[in-house]
C-alpha cells in the first residue's frame, strides 16, 4: 500500500510533538523531504508537549536578552520586575545537583549553550513566548522578582506552541501521517532505512535514508511503570498524552539501541486525586498543585512526610510527587491558610477540584478524607509551636523562615498555620514523563550497545536519556526536546541528503 502519495522522503519522524517538530523543521530546512507519522488523531496531536504550561528553561542575562525572545514586553512589565539573570552556571548548577551529579556532561552542555539561540531559532519558527509572571514571580514591595530560573515561558503554553511548530511546518511542506503508530525500525546492510508502521488497518514500511524517534517516554504504558519504576507506579495517574507507550524504546532496543538514564526514575507531581487517569486537553497542566513550600502536607495518618519548603517547588515538584505514591493510600492533602491563599496560583482556583474549607482545624479534619483527624490536629499543634527564627516571610527568595525540631523540619516559608478559613486539596502521584531512554551522541545519534552510532537512526526529546536523574528543574523538558530535536533534524538531513 502506498501511503506517501508516491512521494519519497529522506527523513521519517516518528511523532509529532516538541521535539519531533523541531526535528522536522530543522530536516527541512537542511533541505531534506520529511515525512512525520503520529499515533494520535489529529485534534489530540502534539503529546504531552500539548499539555505543559510552556515553562522554558533558557539562559538569559537580564531584561536585554528577554527583550530578544519578547520583543513585545510591555513599558509596566520592563518598569516592575526584576529580571535578573540565568547564567550557564547557575543552569549548569541546577541540573548537577538536582541529579545528584550524574547528569551527563555533554548532553547537558550541549542543552546549556544552545538553550538561547535554539529560543530565537523558534521564534524565527513562529513560536511567541511571554515573561513567567504569574508562576515564577511573586510582587513584593511592589516589584516582581523572578525565581527558580524560569523568567521564560511559551505564550499560550503549550497548545500554542503545538499550534505555532505545526503551523510553520504546514507551510513549508511537511506531512504528517495521523492515526499511524509506527511499530518497528527497517533494518538493511547500511543501518536503519525506514519506520514500519500501521495505517489503516494495513502494516506498511516507509522507506528513508534516516530516521528521528522523537515519540517520547513510556510514561503512559502502565505495564513498563511497574516493570522499570517498581510497585505502584502502574496505579499513578498520567498526566498528558495517552499516546506515550514506550513503543519507541522498544523498537529501538530491539534493533540493539544502548540505554542511559535513569530507567527506574520518572517525573512525578502532586496532582489532583481526583483527576482522570490521562490528561486532558481542556484542563491542561492544571491539577497540578504546585504551592505546598507555603503550606503542609500530611498524609492519612495526619503526619507531615516531607520538607514542604526545601526550596523553590521548581526544584522539588518533580520528585515530591513521586513520595505521595509511597504513603498509605497513596494520597495527601495540601493544607494553607488565609495568609498564603492569594499566592496560590490559578491551579487551585479550577473548577474540577477536591477542596475543602473550614473555620477551624477540629471543623476541617472532619473533612479531611481518610485521614487520622487526631493525629493531624496533633500535626498542626506541634508544626505551629515548632522555633522558628524572627525573619519576614518572603515568597521570592529562600527566605530561612525554618522550624526546627520537628522530626522533619520545614526549611523555608514555615509561617505558623493560624489565619483561618483553612484550605486543603486533595492530591495523588501524577506521572509526567519517565527518565530512562535511548543514548545518544552529542550529534543526536542513537547508540548501539558496543559504542558505536547506529547509521541512519537520530533520537530527541523524553525518549532520550542521560539528562535527567532522582530529579529535574522545570522548564528543561521542552528545551531539551527543542535543542536535540534541531540538532538530530539537521544531522539527520546531512546523513540523508549527502554523499
Ligand atoms: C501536564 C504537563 C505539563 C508539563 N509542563 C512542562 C513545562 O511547563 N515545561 C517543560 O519544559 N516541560 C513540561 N512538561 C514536560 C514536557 O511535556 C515534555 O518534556 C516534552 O513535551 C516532551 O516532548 P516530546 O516531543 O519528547 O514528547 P511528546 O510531546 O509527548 O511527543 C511525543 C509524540 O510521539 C507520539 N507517539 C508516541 N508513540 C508513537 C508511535 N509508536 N508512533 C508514532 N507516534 C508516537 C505521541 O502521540 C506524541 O505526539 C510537562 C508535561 C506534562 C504532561
Amino acid at each position: 500500500m502506498d501511503i506517501g502519495g508516491g512521494e519519497k522522503f529522506d527523513v521519517i519522524v516518528v511523532g509529532a510533538g516538541n521535539a519531533a517538530t523541531c526535528a522536522a523543521l530543522s530536516a527541512r530546512e537542511s533541505g531534506a523531504r520529511v515525512l512525520m507519522v503520529e499515533v494520535a488523531p489529529e485534534d489530540a496531536r502534539g503529546g504531552n508537549s500539548c499539555f505543559t504550561g510552556g515553562a522554558f528553561r533558557v539562559v538569559y542575562h537580564g531584561s536585554a536578552d528577554l527583550a530578544r525572545l519578547i520583543p513585545d514586553m510591555n513599558e509596566t512589565e520592563l518598569r516592575d520586575v526584576d529580571f535578573g539573570t540565568y547564567t550557564e552556571e547557575e543552569y549548569f548548577d541546577d541540573m548537577g545537583r538536582l541529579t545528584q551529579y550524574r547528569c551527563d556532561p555533554d548532553l547537558t552542555e550541549i542543552l546549556i549553550r544552545r538553550s538561547f539561540e535554539t529560543a530565537l531559532w523558534m521564534r524565527e519558527n513562529g513560536v511567541r513566548f511571554q515573561l513567567g509572571l504569574g508562576r515564577q514571580a511573586f510582587r513584593v514591595d511592589g516589584k516582581f522578582k523572578f525565581w527558580g530560573g524560569l523568567a521564560c515561558h511559551i505564550w499560550g503554553g503549550g497548545k500554542e506552541l503545538m499550534k505555532a511548530l505545526h503551523a510553520r511546518a504546514a507551510k513549508d511542506g511537511i506531512r504528517v501521517l495521523y492515526e499511524t503508530p509506527a511499530i518497528g525500525l527497517l533494518q538493511g546492510d547500511s543501518g536503519v532505512e525506514g519506520v514500519r508502521v500501521r495505517y489503516q488497518g494495513h502494516i506498511c514500511d516507509l522507506r528513508a535514508k534516516a530516521v528521528i524517534l522523537a515519540c517520547g517516554g513510556f510514561e503512559a504504558n502502565a505495564e513498563m511503570r511497574a516493570r522499570y519504576l517498581g510497585p505502584n507506579w502502574d496505579l499513578a495517574k498520567v498526566r498528558g498524552s495517552r499516546f506515550n507507550t514506550g513503543q519507541g524504546l522498544k523498537m529501538a532496543l530491539d534493533l540493539g539501541a544502548a540505554v542511559a538514564g535513569h530507567w527506574s526514575g520518572a517525573h512525578a507531581v502532586a496532582w489532583d486525586l481526583n483527576a482522570p487517569p490521562f490528561g486532558d486537553l481542556d484542563v491542561g497542566d492544571r491539577f497540578q498543585k504546585h504551592n505546598y513550600p507555603f503550606g503542609i502536607v500530611v498524609n492519612a495518618r495526619g503526619e507531615r512526610f516531607l520538607d514542604e519548603g526545601l526550596d523553590f517547588h521548581s526544584y522539588t515538584y518533580a520528585k515530591y510527587g513521586g513520595e505521595i505514591l509511597n504513603q498509605p493510600g497513596m494520597f495527601a492533602w495540601q493544607i494553607f491558610d488565609q495568609k498564603v491563599v492569594h499566592l496560590l496560583r490559578e491551579e487551585y482556583r479550577i473548577p474540577r477540584i477536591t477542596k475543602e474549607k473550614a473555620e477551624s482545624f477540629e471543623a476541617l479534619a472532619a473533612r479531611l478524607e481518610g485521614v487520622d483527624a487526631c493525629r493531624f490536629l496533633e500535626t498542626v499543634r506541634v508544626f505551629n509551636a515548632a522555633p522558628r527564627p524572627d525573619v519576614p516571610f518572603n515568597p521570592n527568595i529562600r527566605d530561612g523562615l525554618a522550624t526546627s525540631g520537628l522530626a522533619i523540619d520545614k526549611t523555608n516559608w514555615a509561617q505558623r498555620l493560624d489565619a483561618p478559613p483553612y484550605e486543603a486539596y486533595a492530591v495523588t502521584t501524577g506521572i509526567t514523563f519517565t527518565f530512562g531512554g535511548l543514548k545518544i551522541t552529542n550529534d543526536a545519534q542513537v547508540e548501539d550497545t558496543t559504542g558505536h552510532p547506529i547509521a541512519g537512526i537520530y533520537a530527541a526529546g523524553e525518549i532520550i536519556g542521560g539528562l535527567y536523574y532522582h530529579n529535574y528543574a522545570s522548564g528543561t523538558g521542552l528545551m531539551a526536546g527543542a535543542v536535540f530535536g534541531r540538532i538530530a533534524g539537521r544531522n539527520a538531513a546531512a546523513f540523508a541528503t549527502g554523499p
